[in-house]
């Protein structure tokens, strides 16, 4: 029988694969005790703290879960560009393990994923941030929301932005509710940190709408 490969649909065409040629860690290459069927326990325990970063100032704490790393590298650039979205729950479980390692507990907080600008997230299918944030919250148990903050600028391939273009476009670029109880804090939960002009921006437009205490929660960085 011929086969099209054109036409099969794309998940179909990934058992058909899986049965030949075994998965791949998306880190390290190897086909070894794939968790989750995508990354392989040595590259999850080799994840490492990250260097001190400097706090945006708009936020009152900082949290880096880990080094933004050749191993962190590939793994994120799939959970995000490439519907990767099955990672959510492994990330937020090593960002789960991490804090309580680091003993922080989240008491009064709601975690609020950073948005993404609706024609992103209807291009995308998904908000990462959003998944991480859900996610980690059923795991931490940490109420979560998305529907506080609204974005309304975005730009395509802010990773190859300058810092000084992507400062420009995080500033006016989101809105906020107020908190639905005045001593609740604010987490923003994001998976990557590179300048922190996003969290600097959604912090001050969170503070503005009232919430005193914002804080941020990154998965790397
Ligand atoms: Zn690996």
């Amino acid at each position: 029988m011929k086969v099209d490969w054109e036409k099969l649909p794309a998940n179909l065409l990934d058992l058909l694969l899986d049965g030949v040629f075994p998965r791949h860690c998306l880190a390290c290459g190897r086909d070894d005790q794939l968790r989750d069927g995508q990354v392989c326990e040595r590259c999850l325990n080799s994840l490492v703290s990250t260097v001190p970063f400097e706090k945006p100032k708009q936020l009152d704490s900082l949290i880096i879960g880990f080094a933004y790393n050749d191993t962190l590298r590939p793994i994120i650039h799939h959970y995000k560009f490439h519907n990767g979205t099955s990672l959510a729950n492994l990330l937020a479980s090593k960002l789960a393990d991490r804090l309580k390692e680091l003993n922080l507990k989240f008491e009064d907080s709601v975690l609020i994923p950073v948005p993404d600008h609706p024609a992103r997230r209807r291009e995308r299918g998904y908000n990462p941030s959003e998944l991480l944030a859900k996610a980690l919250g059923e795991k931490i148990g940490v109420i979560h929301s998305s529907k506080l903050t609204v974005r309304y600028r975005y730009g395509h391939h802010q990773s190859l932005m300058t810092p000084d273009k992507r400062e420009k476009l995080a500033k006016d670029a989101f809105q906020a509710l107020p908190p639905p109880n005045s001593d609740f804090r604010a987490v923003i939960v994001d998976d990557v940190i590179r300048t922190g002009a996003t969290l600097n921006q959604l912090a001050k437009t969170l503070k503005k709408a009232g919430w005193k205490r914002v804080e941020g929660l990154v998965l790397c960085g």
